[in-house]
């Protein structure tokens, strides 16, 4: 794979909405504090696994992978462009 998939650079962003309403939301209601605690979870692996540079494996933050989107990005550990599709 020589690509980041646009679909999970879209669920990274969401799953980080989520994880900042439900934050908010828990300091009111306990209870969803679950709910903040699985959607953190999910983004750890989903970072791990999708979010990585394709090439050096190396961390790009979400803002840099939306840029990438529709913008020509270089990674900044390896120089290789990184290509969402
Ligand atoms: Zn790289």
């Amino acid at each position: 794979m020589d690509h980041i998939s646009r679909n999970h650079v879209n669920l990274g962003m969401l799953l980080g909405v989520l994880f900042g309403v439900s934050f908010v939301a828990g300091i009111y209601y306990k209870f969803l504090l679950i709910f903040t605690g699985i959607c953190l979870i999910s983004y750890i692996i989903l970072d791990k696994k999708k979010l990585r540079c394709p090439h050096c494996h190396s961390f790009e933050n979400l803002d840099r992978l939306h840029y990438a989107k529709n913008n020509i990005h270089h990674c900044r550990r390896c120089g290789n462009r990184i290509v969402v599709l």
